[in-house]
């Protein structure tokens, strides 16, 4: 499926080169920086050191169990703060850089290549747009978009709908990375099978993943406590990642746009449309920013991807005014947990209600 979008207009001219001068005036690298290396070590070194106490030390089944929810919270870590970046090419000017920062999420068990499919290109280039963006494909257990279709059992979705994050990534792991290589698929999308590099990518990190998780904790435990703390630990990381990326655009104050015609397309230009679909929250709360990578930055993250995201609160300063100038929204949520009810009342009132266009505003 391919969707156009309006022309540039000033705005998006204006905006690029307002950040560009901020970054000339004030000195700054856009990537590459020496806080990223040392935030990547802080985070694997918290996995490392998990995951060592975990297998060889832990013998009391709550320590295991908290260490599990703790090697959770840093492969989450991981994926939003390192490989992220790495996938987008704004952790490093250097290739290898990039590509070996997204190998940390095949390292942790799930394939850098779909994901740049995925994100990168569906996700980022059709953001909400209802059959394009594969964010918002839910099988039909959820409906996340006015232009879905609504089902009985999604009267009762805002109930039930958060079980279903925790199983987000043993889902990559274990069926979707599979299934997009046997189908050639990601939703609607043909999707080319990996070769060269990203083959040996693909089955390298299904292979190290499968060692460290399953093989070398099996010699130390039985098979069932390894399966079970497994199983603990990436429901943490599932629900933590889908938290994240749903409060960033299934949100009540984002658009949901329909693409009209054929070839399909989007009657604003694609930075208009970036800031209509995506939402900040808690701007001020500097450890989540931290630990989420800059994600409750994600207007910044999805106008400029290519920036690292330490950037991300000073040029939103940017980005603020100059949609102030061109009164285009700039929807920000002032905390995480106003994010959180909004989040919920979007799943409620699609549940609920069929809509023509998003349902209730903040
Ligand atoms: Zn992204």
């Amino acid at each position: 499926m391919k969707v156009r979008f309006a022309r540039a207009t000033e705005f998006q001219k204006e905006l690029t080169a307002r950040v560009k001068e901020y970054f000339e005036a004030n000195g700054l690298p856009e990537r590459g920086l020496v806080r990223m290396y040392l935030k990547t070590l802080v985070i694997l070194g918290w996995f490392a050191a998990s995951y060592v106490a975990l297998v060889f030390f832990s013998t009391a089944w709550w320590a295991g169990l908290l260490l599990a929810v703790s090697c959770g919270l840093a492969v989450a870590g991981i994926g939003m703060a390192i490989q992220h970046d790495g996938c987008h090419g704004g952790y490093s000017n250097r290739r290898w850089m990039n590509y070996a920062a997204g190998f940390c999420m095949d390292g942790v068990g799930a394939s850098s290549y779909y994901w740049r499919w995925k994100h990168n290109v569906f996700h980022h280039t059709y953001t909400n747009v209802t059959g394009a963006d594969d964010d918002l494909e839910t099988g039909g257990l959820g409906r996340l978009s006015p232009l879905q279709r609504r089902r009985r059992i999604h009267r009762v979705q805002h109930l039930y709908y958060w079980f279903f994050y925790a199983f987000l990534v043993a889902k990559w792991h274990l069926l979707d990375d599979f299934l997009c290589l046997i189908k050639r698929r990601v939703g609607p999308h043909h999707v080319p099978r990996p070769r060269g590099r990203d083959l040996f990518v693909f089955v390298g990190g299904k292979l190290l993943f499968a060692t460290v998780v399953f093989v070398i904790p099996s010699f130390f435990h039985p098979f069932w406590l390894v399966l079970l703390f497994y199983g603990a630990a990436v429901a943490v990381t599932g629900f933590v990642l889908s938290l994240v990326f749903q409060l960033a655009h299934c949100m009540p104050e984002a658009e949901f746009p329909e693409a009209i015609g054929d070839p399909a397309q989007i009657k604003e230009e694609w930075m208009v449309h970036q800031l209509n679909t995506t939402v900040d929250f808690a701007p001020r709360n500097w450890l989540l920013t931290w630990y989420v990578g800059g994600l409750n930055y994600q207007i910044e993250h999805h106008l400029f991807p290519k920036v690292c995201h330490v950037h991300y609160p000073a040029i939103s300063k940017v980005v603020r005014e100059v949609c102030e100038k061109f009164e285009v929204p700039y929807r920000a949520h002032r905390t995480f947990f106003s994010a959180v009810r909004s989040h919920f009342r979007l799943l409620r009132d699609l549940g609920k209600n069929d809509f023509d266009q998003a349902p209730t505003q903040a």
